[in-house]
């Protein structure tokens, strides 16, 4: 019979492996929106996000409410790693009655301990900060805001579940008159623990309580705590296990005494797990396991029993004394003849059994729980193998060394994966609350300081409505035949006065020159679609910015390999030559260049028509058969290669190495070409938007830093702010400038960071992607030697995104203004329209063309825009716009 009850209180490992995974399960339901409404498992949201770093510093004052009694704490915390803390404390006892009185007679009552203690401690600081420890469920939306959900552990005071108890507890200390006393944080008791055990420069990141009660916290990935919105990083998780298994899930493993246990006590089938581990029931458990082995006979033969029916007889120290090896067998005797039992050498063994076998199922229950946090840690972090430190409190843990031993083992077998070191936590919670409210301001005094650093560059709606306004004027300027020469947007018009209509035919020859890379292409437009052979070549920097002559030969070579590895020597194909530079176009094959842009410099161009310097460089290089017909613009060649398949397609749009855009403009509005008559593509090059002026108060510092070390200091503004040559550097600035405000990186100087575009604007689109674990931000961020801890990686995002929305909405504002001027161009209510897009940043930023498309929306919201990704829109379109040239005028 003793072996039967041993055996039902012994839970093999393969049960706790499902124990495990349910609790996983439960969770995951705490975790969801959608569920968490009636999860067991609340996991509720604490607002900690970020563990101590070592470097709170400062004097911090605690209350702590406990069971029967309230704790004030005076810490000082000196900024060595919380290794030494100093902590004066007081206890008060709580008359009973206060318990299940007014909450407004409790919180006065914490606020007179609070007006005491400082008499006491007579400090004369200008301003205290609070921190409050209040073990009980709430519902907390800030460190300093949080509802409380309900009462338990014998507290019942009336008017305060729903309400905000931070407000509650400042109202009573104000009363007294404490002004300078600011209650910042509050926390469970778990999270104190966890915050307590978190010493220097390792941090503790899970926590357990298992004394009278059982509950357990632990640093989850913020996007999974999906009752946090709007969070980044990590935040600490109230679990609430200790309502695991309310919803039946533990059935198979109670036995009939916890049964009975839970009739017997105030709160029927609720708190099922806590009833398991909690120190408060365990004494209760042992009792009806005795019971029912007296009623069987097997204990206690022949005594009276019935003092076993009393509640509580058993009390929790005196069962941990009896577990132990030495002299536990004493105590069995001397505890259960305190009671009157008359128990042989058998019985007093035999409770010791007993005893055991109940502790060493609370623990294993713990482990399993806590192998199930681990393993979710492990796997939210998209680890292979998580180490981590566990802070542990409470009298099971404290009293009964074989409890850590069956709790550190189990938990090795039930998550392999992870290697947990258990801590005991010193001071209970207290110097936890101290760090946690120290933190607390910290990070608050922090998030100002990058609020403020990052404002200038977060643009209102009415910001960008200027900017669209503004925008819209230096379209018209440009447009104007007198003003065409003031104007910073340029709208140059480019002889491509039809977009293709599908009929099209032909091999076409096309040079793409001004991308990040130099191509020849052979473009053959057939009934069946449109088939390309291409080859790239380099250009090497010093031709870039050698002589023209040298680069226009150098292209003249790079056409003849290709033609004759293509074998296309004999043949004379029309070429269409894309040439992303602004060019004053006088014909479809006549453009001057104006300036050079993105790193070109070959002297001797600017000034001069680009096709006839490649046709005199053909007959330098004695290459007879090449006949160009059109010079077009990388925009005009991607609006062009999506209106192939799109007739709606009339604005070109280019995010890569630089930006620019075109569309259709009614010919009669082009003050700088003759005729009246249907369309023509301007060319806005609206990169150099800005240039006069016009954007300076949208410029922050650091733009003009960018702006000093190019090639065209003062040049190009508005594409300065948006395109890939130019957003790593501006996060690269700001990272300095948060270096140098000791907010970043800890403040200590990063030499690497210091090289110019050393933080490609590749790297923006890897941090800022989503899911993706700050793990692997580290990893990048590694790469550039920069050391960054979690808190760092947070915030090296957060800067990365500021920057990108800022260039995806300014590229909104800059469409707007397209879109709603061809809107009114063509006298309509509603415009469709579509856009053809190229370059690597709008095609590989994972966010970069939904902002900027949302926010389009916002600026023109009668216009429906579609966005079409050109593939290959230099090489394709400059054949389409040849291929349309020659529409009609060759078979
Ligand atoms: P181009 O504009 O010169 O024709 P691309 O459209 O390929 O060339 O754009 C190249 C630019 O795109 C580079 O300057 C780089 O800054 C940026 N870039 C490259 N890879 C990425 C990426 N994964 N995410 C965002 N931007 C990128
Ligand atoms: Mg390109």
């Amino acid at each position: 019979q003793v072996q039967q009850a041993l055996l039902a209180l012994t839970i093999p490992l393969e049960m706790l492996q499902v124990v495990k995974s349910c609790m996983l399960q439960a969770m995951h339901k705490g975790l969801s929106c959608q569920t968490h409404a009636e999860a067991n498992v609340r996991m509720l949201p604490t607002y900690i996000c970020s563990t101590p770093d070592g470097t709170e510093k400062g004097d911090f004052l605690v209350v702590e409410l406990c069971q029967s009694h309230i704790r004030t704490l005076w810490v000082t915390l000196l900024g060595d790693g919380n290794h030494s803390p100093q902590v004066t404390h007081k206890i008060f006892d709580m008359q009973q009655d206060i318990m299940q009185g007014s909450g407004e007679a409790l919180f006065d009552f914490i606020a007179q301990c609070v007006h005491q203690f400082l008499a006491d401690i007579s400090s004369s600081q200008q301003r205290i900060p609070l921190g409050f420890v209040f073990p009980f469920s709430c519902r907390q939306t800030q460190l300093d805001k949080a509802e409380l959900i309900s009462w338990s552990k014998g507290f019942s005071c009336t008017d305060v579940e729903g309400k905000d108890v931070v407000q509650l507890l400042q109202a009573a200390i104000n009363k007294q008159e404490l002004y300078h006393v600011d209650v910042v944080a509050l926390m469970n008791d778990t999270v104190g623990t966890m915050m307590t055990c978190s010493m220097g420069e390792t941090p503790c990141e899970v926590a357990l309580i298992v004394g009278t009660g059982t509950n357990s916290c632990f640093m989850a990935e913020a996007r999974l705590v999906e009752m946090a919105e709007g969070t980044s990083g990590r935040m600490c998780v109230n679990t609430e296990w200790g309502y695991f298994g309310d919803d039946g899930t533990l059935c198979d493993i109670l036995t009939p005494y916890d049964q009975s246990v839970d009739q017997e006590s105030p709160n029927p089938g609720e708190k099922r797990f806590e009833k398991l581990v909690g120190s408060l029931y365990l004494g209760e458990i042992i009792r009806h396991v005795l019971i029912a082995l007296a009623t069987e006979k097997a204990l206690f033969h022949g005594s009276n029993i019935t003092v076993l029916r009393s509640k509580d007889v058993l009390k929790t120290q005196q069962v941990l004394k009896i577990i132990n090896a030495e002299g536990g067998m004493a105590e069995a005797r001397r505890t259960l003849e305190a009671l009157g039992l008359q128990p042989s050498e058998r019985d007093c063994c035999r409770v010791q059994q007993v005893c055991r076998a109940v502790v060493s199922r609370a623990a294993a229950l713990c482990a399993a729980g806590l192998a199930a946090i681990l393993s979710h840690m492990c796997q939210s972090r998209k680890l292979e193998r998580l180490v981590v430190n566990v802070g542990v409190d409470g009298e099971l843990y404290r009293d009964y060394a074989r409890f850590g031993e069956i709790l550190q083992n189990v938990t090795g077998l039930l998550a392999p994966e992870c290697l947990a070191t258990l801590l005991p936590a010193v001071d209970g919670t207290g110097q936890g609350a101290a760090i946690v409210t120290a933190v607390g301001l910290r990070l608050a005094a922090q998030r100002r300081e990058v609020d403020c650093l990052l404002a200038p560059l977060r643009l209102s709606h009415a910001d960008l409505e200027r900017v669209q306004a503004l925008m819209r004027q230096e379209m018209e300027l440009g447009l104007g035949c007198e003003t065409n020469a003031n104007a910073s947007v340029r709208m140059l018009p480019t002889y491509v006065q039809n977009t293709p209509d599908g009929t099209e035919r032909g091999d076409f020859l096309a040079l793409d020159l001004g991308g990040t890379n130099f191509r020849v292409l052979v473009v053959r437009v057939a009934q069946d679609g449109i088939r390309i052979a291409s080859k790239v070549y380099v250009i090497p920097t010093t031709i870039m910015q050698g002589t023209g002559e040298a680069l226009f030969d150098h292209i003249i070579e790079c056409i003849m390999d290709f033609q004759l590895k293509e074998d296309l020597m004999e043949q004379t194909l029309p070429l269409g030559f894309t040439f992303s530079f602004p060019c004053q176009q006088l014909g479809l094959d006549k453009a001057i260049l104006l300036t050079w842009t993105k790193g070109f410099s070959a002297s001797d161009c600017v000034g001069k028509d680009v096709v006839q310097l490649l046709r005199e460089a053909a007959q330098r290089k004695q290459h007879l058969g090449l006949k160009v017909v059109a010079v077009v613009n990388d925009t005009v060649g991607t609006m062009m290669s999506c209106g192939y398949d799109d007739p709606k397609c009339e604005i070109g749009l280019i995010v890569g190495t630089g930006t620019n855009a075109c569309y259709m403009e009614e010919t009669r509005n082009v003050g700088t070409v003759e005729g009246e008559q249907g369309r023509m593509c301007i060319n806005m090059e609206w990169g150099a938007f800005g240039d006069n002026g016009c954007l300076d108060d949208i410029f922050t510092s650091f733009d003009r830093l960018v702006d000093e070390k190019t090639i065209n200091v003062g040049k190009q503004r508005f594409e300065k702010l948006i395109s890939g040559m130019y957003l790593g550097e501006i996060v690269r600035h700001i990272l300095l400038a948060l270096v140098e405000k000791q907010l970043l990186f800890c403040g200590k100087p990063c030499p690497k960071l210091q090289t110019k575009d050393i933080f490609q604007t590749k790297f923006l689109s890897s941090i800022e992607m989503d899911g993706l674990a700050l793990q692997q931000v580290q990893g990048t961020l590694q790469d550039l030697e920069l050391e960054a801890s979690f808190e760092d990686s947070i915030l090296v995002q957060e800067v990365c995104q500021t920057v990108s929305t800022r260039a995806a909405h300014l590229c909104a504002a800059g469409l707007a203004a397209v879109v709603e001027k061809m809107r009114e161009n063509r006298g309509l209510d509603q415009l469709a329209v579509s856009v053809g897009v190229d370059g690597t940043l709008y095609k590989m930023h994972p966010h970069f063309s939904k902002r900027l498309q949302q926010m389009l929306h916002h600026l023109a919201p009668n216009c429906t825009v579609t966005f079409l990704e050109s593939e290959d829109g230099s090489g394709k379109g400059a054949a389409l716009v040849a291929a349309v040239a020659c529409r009609g005028s060759e078979p």
